[in-house]
């Protein structure tokens, strides 16, 4: 059996000293992945040309493939899905996939290469003019974010480099599924540097609704404020 939905969950916590939060999307309840998508987005699973994988965790991954019959099927079937190499290197390593309980990967990951749908990378790619996957490591190796310009505006979607905005106000604070701890801070100041600096929108799906935002400054303080204006981040996709 392949193919995985991406849960839904919202819970936090504190472990170790570290604080966790996590909201992750799903489709609704009943509805399949493709047909909520090519809802959502208005386009035909076969009209997607790459899917971008930031990293490599469950919640990351849902709706990559898809059973039909006894086959397992890419769920986007001309689509390159582009993972980093060494995101892929690391999740297929069995003391990580032990460590981590990685048991869905079979399901949602290691058949992309196998159905010749994968494209591994290392460093940054361009995928189109306008939008560039860029390597971001140290949630996981190999995390990557994504830049967009279009139209005069830009934004980041971090994936895991921030996933709550108590990061943007203290970009020392990590997440207890941060890999390597000190990477991803590193990762963090330099990617809320610039994001910062060039005035982007920062979207990511652990974030509050709408899941974009900007950063700003009050009282001394950098945080992230939520755009409440739909037109304002729906330009850019
Ligand atoms: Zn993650």
């Amino acid at each position: 059996m392949c193919g995985i939905s991406t849960w839904a969950a919202t819970s936090y916590g504190r472990r170790g000293g570290r604080y966790w939060w996590i909201r992750a999307l799903a489709p609704p309840a009943g509805r399949s992945p493709t047909r909520f998508r090519r809802r959502a987005a208005g386009y035909r699973p076969e009209e997607v040309d790459v899917v971008l994988l930031t990293h490599l965790h469950r919640d990351h991954v849902g709706w990559n493939l898809r059973q039909e019959g006894s086959s397992c099927r890419l769920s986007f079937p001309r689509a390159r899905y582009t993972v980093h190499q060494a995101a892929w290197d690391t999740f297929h390593r069995p003391e990580v996939q032990e460590a981590l309980s990685l048991t869905y990967l079979e399901q949602a990951i290691t058949p992309l290469q196998r159905l010749g749908g994968l494209d591994l990378i290392s460093g940054d790619l361009k995928i189109t003019d306008e939008v560039t996957a860029m390597h971001t490591p140290g949630h996981t190796p190999g995390h990557m974010s994504v830049i967009i310009a279009s139209r005069g505006h830009s934004a980041v979607i971090t994936g895991d480099v921030v996933v709550h905005p108590a990061q943007v106000a203290d970009a020392d604070q990590s997440f207890v599924y941060d890999m390597d701890v000190e990477a991803a801070r590193q990762t963090r100041h330099r990617l809320l540097e610039r994001i910062e600096a060039e005035g982007m929108v920062m979207a990511g799906g652990h974030l509050p609704e709408p899941g974009f935002g900007r950063l700003v400054r009050a009282e001394g303080g950098r945080r992230w404020e939520a755009l409440q204006d739909q037109r304002e981040w729906s330009a850019l996709v």
